[in-house]
């Protein structure tokens, strides 16, 4: 494979993006400046080193806000050993709620809708003929999350997040059945976004506004 179809091969590979995109990148970068290509490579190289994956909401954060000294006695509960964002360790936040949605971009958008809880991102969604839901999603790692915090009496409310697509449905479908017995057990309430998301409509590019309505009526 000539350098051209190999660099296009691995721009298909990113989400949403088609083979003709793929070359259109390609082709960006023959026209971009030498300095832009190299910039670009040297970030790709040092994106593993710099960045690390939560152990509770398993986004992936930069460690460079890991590096903010905390005043002593007051810092985030991290135990040694285990990666807690930003979002995991703010002692400000409402320990009460989980938002479980699909993926991290979709995080931003719901910060900026105001939401102040707790995340715990489920790195996709489940699809109508999958057979094995685990391995789509990270079901048993947000079981395992959910059952401690509400062990703990910390938790008051899950709330599935999850898009408007039939996917989306369905994984809704498949997590609260997994859920409403842990929910049973130790009394909390499951909810899912109301009004305002339109059909189709993903999380990740929903405006604040809509977010945040679909938020205060959920149920
Ligand atoms: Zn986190």
């Amino acid at each position: 494979m000539n350098p051209l179809d190999r660099l296009t091969s691995l721009f298909e590979k990113f989400p949403g993006i088609g083979p003709r995109q793929a070359r259109r990148f390609v082709q960006f970068l023959l026209i971009e400046q030498p300095g832009f290509r190299t910039d670009l490579a040297e970030h790709i190289r040092h994106l593993g080193a710099q960045t690390s994956q939560c152990n509770r909401c398993w986004r992936w954060y930069s460690n460079e806000a890991k590096e903010t000294p905390t005043p002593k006695g007051r810092g985030p509960d991290r135990s040694v050993g285990e990666n807690i964002c930003s979002i995991c360790s703010n002692l400000h936040r409402d320990k009460a709620t989980l938002f479980v949605l699909e993926k991290d971009a979709d995080i931003d958008n719901v910060e900026r809708s105001g939401y102040r809880g707790l995340y715990f991102v489920l790195g996709g969604t489940i699809a109508l003929a999958a057979e094995e839901p685990e391995k789509y999603i990270r079901m048993r790692e947000l079981l395992r999350r959910i059952e401690q915090d509400a062990s703990a009496l910390q938790l008051s409310e899950v709330i599935l997040g999850l898009s408007a697509t039939s996917e989306g449905d369905h994984t809704r479908k498949l997590l609260q059945e997994k859920i409403l017995p842990i929910a049973e057990g130790l009394n909390f309430k499951i909810s899912s976004l109301g009004r305002g998301l339109s059909t189709g409509s993903e999380l990740e590019y929903a405006d604040p506004d809509t977010i945040a309505n679909a938020l205060s009526s959920r149920s």
